[in-house]
């Protein structure tokens, strides 16, 4: 008897294209023609929050502009060293609101899982770049403690993938976790919180679309671009296919300055989004974390390109602009 051939391994094409991903700002700044502004990458910013960014994700950044707004996202500055009063490490209070390993629940019927600690890229203006992923992942141990903690609160209805990145995880870790999810009755909805789709379309592949097809739960996928830059021909195709999954797509925003500080960047954001079957969910005032003060844009300027937004726009294509205030029950609008 013939043995059978063994099954063909599935390509890993996503996790090749992460594992190339760019660590060193002088390789980032050479693939973009700024080889010269290298000297000024303060090398103590490096070292407290690493530079990653996906080749991709650069080939979309303007080639010889040291102030595109794909860079600024991704490139330590100088600023970042500063220490800025009001600017701390937990700008959010997931601390206190910690309901188990990994597990953070803030408002009625949502519990939001810290899935890993891991991204595709560090955004320098993330909230949780001091956040405790060490001890603080709900994939830990199989997801027992936190698939635990959801079943004893029969209030969550919703359960949340966030991070770190919960995309970054291999297609059958996620499918470990709803795996065990589908035993729990009160949950009705999953969300999952990633950039992934943007930064790295090629997370979006055949195993990931059949995870999400076979879920069985209404399904939101918020994704977060801030720029309309950061959509191309192969995020459009990523956020096609997983709108062939029934998802329904969103997108989060934070407002920068000096990425989308203009009622222009604004309405190109949401309107570019539109085109890749996304809508605008939420425009994201910045959480005060520590090294991240210089892309602050103030509550008035901010209610000001909001208020333009509102005119320009149909009012499908204006997301709603907020901060997150600890102990509060929701988003806050400004
Ligand atoms: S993808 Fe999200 S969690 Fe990861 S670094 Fe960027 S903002 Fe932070």
């Amino acid at each position: 008897m013939i043995p059978a051939a063994p099954l063909p391994m599935q390509p890993r094409g996503w996790q090749q294209a992460w594992r190339a991903s760019v660590r060193d700002p002088r390789e980032l700044l050479g693939l973009l023609g700024l080889e010269h502004e290298a000297a000024a990458v303060p090398e103590a910013a490096v070292a407290a929050f690493a530079l990653r960014v996906p080749r991709s994700f650069i080939a979309r950044m303007r080639h010889g502009d040291r102030h595109d707004p794909l860079l600024r996202q991704v490139l330590p500055l100088d600023e970042e060293l500063r220490s800025v009063p009001g600017f701390g490490l937990d700008a959010v209070g997931d601390a206190a609101a910690k309901a188990g390993r990994g597990v953070i629940h803030k408002y009625e019927g949502r519990a939001l899982l810290v899935a890993t600690g891991s991204c595709a890229v560090n955004c320098r203006y993330c909230f949780r770049r001091h956040f405790p992923y060490a001890e603080e992942t709900a994939a830990a141990g199989g997801w027992t403690g936190a698939v635990a903690a959801i079943a004893a609160d029969p209030t969550i209805t919703e359960v949340i993938l966030s991070g770190g990145d919960p995309l970054s995880l291999a297609t059958r870790k996620l499918a470990e976790l709803t795996g065990l999810l589908r035993d729990v009755p009160h949950v009705r909805r999953l969300r999952i919180h990633s950039r992934l789709p943007v930064v790295l379309p090629e997370r979006v592949d055949d195993e990931l679309l059949a995870w999400l097809g076979d879920l069985p739960w209404p399904v939101a996928v918020v994704v977060h671009a801030n720029h309309a830059n950061e959509f191309d021909a192969a995020v459009d195709a990523a956020m096609a296919a997983l709108r062939g999954t029934g998802a329904s797509l969103l997108n989060q925003a934070v407002l920068l300055a000096g990425v989308n500080d203009s009622v222009d960047a604004l309405a190109d954001l949401c309107e570019r989004g539109f085109a890749a079957g996304v809508l605008p969910y939420y425009l994201h005032q910045l959480d005060r974390v520590a090294g991240t003060a210089h892309f602050e844009v103030g509550d008035d300027r901010a209610r000001a390109l909001h208020a333009a937004l509102v005119a320009r726009l149909p009012g499908y294509l204006v997301p709603r602009l907020v901060r997150e205030v600890p102990g509060d029950a929701s988003k806050r609008a400004l």
